[in-house]
Order: structure tokens, then sequence, then C-alpha cells
């Protein structure tokens, strides 16, 4: 049984039919969210939870929450660990701390689950290339699920991605253009090239699964614990926006005994517009004018879901930190050290994010808390300078 019944625009709420090749709101260009009947769902359903959990591999274990589509392009993205990390977070004022693991994917980063939906989502609508601009990890996650379903890909990347990006996209058999500036200056070389043909585009909420591959994030960490705070770090937002859907599902559909976990938001010091607009109580969030990170993953000036990440951290009754490159440092040597955990800049950012939350009482010594890794350290060669001797 099939629950799917569209997509609707986040901004505008307009509805649109599910086989539709919209990849962004006609009306508003807002981004467009996938729609379940989940009534029908949770009437049909004795217990709710075995249909949501079902026996596909990865994230395909969620497959009746997720877009229906003919041919799954799966490199066995998902079910990743869950790391019991109590004995660091004793030490940090946090005893009940887990770290969910997302450089376990494909590629790995947590663009992996994204990527493997938008990408069987466009293999069903026949489109023969995708393209992405991305800061690393997505440009690499799409060239490799490309390559899975054998159509084309075109990767825009900005010239301050972490070396090495280029050259593994174009192992994959992508094709790469390096574009001098930022992210945003990336995704305007990809939008004057593409025109009005948008088809194979799947920039950040330009395109409806990469959310919904996301959400599966939440449903492995929901059977596992039961959090009452996620920290994660942020950029474009389509994790916070994938966490904050999940859970508003389960909740629609009985599985939630408690309010959803409260989410937080971290960005960098030199790079934070979200934090800033919360803090400053708004419903939307300008360009941050000179975006300075390490973490280039979080180095994105303006999120086309801005409004609806606030509202997720409204909702969620949830915060937003800003660190600095210094704690983001200390962040990845300390998860290295105490864990076994090379992290991404972006990974240790959310990690230096929880410690300031938590020294300011804002997460209490009594929450669980899961912090996502979104991706590994190893490709930032710079973290490894202080340590070749
Ligand atoms: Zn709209």
């Amino acid at each position: 049984m099939r629950y799917f019944e569209g997509y609707r625009c986040g901004a505008c709420g307009r509805e649109i039919p599910a086989g539709s090749a919209a990849a962004e709101c006609p009306s508003c260009a807002g981004p467009l969210l996938a729609v379940y009947d989940l009534a029908l769902m949770r009437r049909n359903a004795r217990d709710p939870a075995s249909h949501l959990a079902g026996d596909g591999p990865g994230i395909w274990r969620y497959a009746s929450i997720l877009p229906p589509f003919a041919r799954r392009v799966s490199l066995g993205e998902g079910r990743t660990p869950l790391l019991d990390s109590r004995e660091l977070g004793r030490s940090i004022g946090v005893p009940e701390l887990f770290i969910k693991d997302e450089s376990a994917n494909p590629t790995g980063s947590f663009k992996a689950r994204g990527m493997a939906a938008a990408v069987s989502r466009l293999v069903d609508l026949g489109v023969s290339r995708a393209d992405v601009p991305s800061a690393g990890n997505a440009g690499l996650a799409l060239a490799a699920y490309c390559a899975a379903a054998r159509i084309a890909c075109r990767v825009f990347i900005p010239s301050e991605t972490p070396a090495g990006v280029a050259a593994e996209c174009r192992l994959y058999g992508a094709e790469v253009t390096v574009v001098p500036g930022l992210l945003p200056d990336a995704a305007r070389a990809l939008d004057a090239l593409v025109g009005v043909d948008r088809a194979g585009v799947v920039s950040t909420f330009r395109e409806p699964c990469r959310v919904e591959g996301k959400k599966t994030m939440a449903f492995e960490i929901e059977e596992e614990i039961a959090p009452d705070w996620i920290v994660f770090p942020t950029g474009g937002g389509t994790g916070i926006v994938a966490l904050w859907k999940a859970y508003g599902e389960l909740e629609a559909l009985g599985l939630l005994r408690r309010p959803m976990p409260r989410l937080a938001v971290v960005q960098a010091e030199g790079c934070a517009p979200l934090v800033a607009a919360w803090h400053g109580g708004l419903d939307r969030a300008a360009p941050w004018p000179d975006p300075k990170t390490i973490a280039s993953g979080i180095r994105v000036p303006g999120s086309r879901a801005d409004a609806l990440i606030l509202r997720a951290l409204r909702e969620s009754g949830g915060a937003a930190a800003a660190v600095s490159d210094a704690e983001i440092v200390d962040g990845v040597r300390e998860l290295a050290r105490a864990r076994g955990l090379f992290a991404s800049p972006e990974g240790a950012a959310a990690y230096a994010g929880l410690k300031a939350l938590a020294r300011q009482g804002t997460i209490s010594p009594s929450s669980r808390v899961v912090v996502v890794n979104t991706a590994g350290g190893a490709r930032y060669r710079f973290l490894l300078d202080p340590y070749e001797r």
C-alpha cells in the first residue's frame, strides 16, 4: 500500500500532482515537500510502526513513507551507527550523548540519503542528466549516484571547495565546473547554463526528494533512542527541515508518544544567518554578507528554506548557536581522541555548538542528545596539517 499523494509548496501551499516533473513551486518558486495520506496509513495499520519500518535495506526500510520509485538507485545508504558517546558526554556536561555518524554513508556523508531519492526520481521521470551546485559532499554524492544510474552529471563547485573534490567527482564520470567564489556563485553559474530547462537540477530545495531521503535519519534515530534534542550543523537546511518533517509525520501517525525532539541549528560565527535571525526573533533570515569559515559545508550565506527552518526551530522548541573556527578545530581533535571519530568540520561544529548550548544552560544535563556528524573529516586535508609530524 502506497500513501504518497504528491507535493505541496512549503511557502504558499500550492499542491502539485505526484508524477509532476516540477522541481519547485510554479507559483512562487518555493520548496516542494512530499505529502502522504498519514490518516489513511494510521487507519490501515493496527500497528503503524510495522508499516513505517519494512524490511528493505538502509533508507528503503521506510519505503512506505517515501515517494514510490520504479527503480531505486542505491549504493547502500542509511543504517548508519548511533555511537554511544556517554563517556565523552559526561566530560562536557551532557551525560546522555549519542553521535549519529553519517560518515558511514556511501561517499562519506549524509548527502547520500538525499541523492539516492533525488536520482531515483530523475530516473523515473526519464531525465538523462543531473546538475548541482555544491560545496563538496552533495556534488560527490550526486556524481556517484548518477554513475550508478548511468545518467550524466554536472557539478558546479566554488573555488574554495576542499582539494580533491573536483577530481573525485570526475572519477565518477561527472563534468566539473570550478566557479570562482562561493556556493551562491556556483549556483548562479549553473542557473545561467541551464536556463529554464531545470528538469535535472537537484539544488537544495529546488527539488523535492532530497528532503525525503534525509528524513530517514530521524526514523533511524527514533528506532534506537528517543532523544530530547538533535543538534545539527546547518547550511542550506535540508537536514533540519527533513528532521522536522519526519517527526511531524511520526506524530501524525501516532508513533510519537512525547513532544518532538527540540532541534538545534549550529552555524559558524563567520556565517550565521539563521542563528542571527533566531536570536532576533525573525521569521526570515537575511543573507550573510561575507561568509567565512573553514567548515565549507556550512559556508552558505542564505537558505531558500529560511522560513521553514526557523519554523522548525519554533515548533520544536529548539535553539541556535554559532561557533568559531577555533572551536570547530578543537571539536575535531576532541571527537578523534575521545571517541575515535574523525568528524568533518561541520560535524565538529555541531559538537562545539552542543557544548555552547550546554554551557548556557539551554540544553540541560538531564537531556538525551543526538549530535549529527554529517560527514567524515579525511577530505579536509588542512585538519591534518598540525599532525604532520
Ligand atoms: Zn508556492
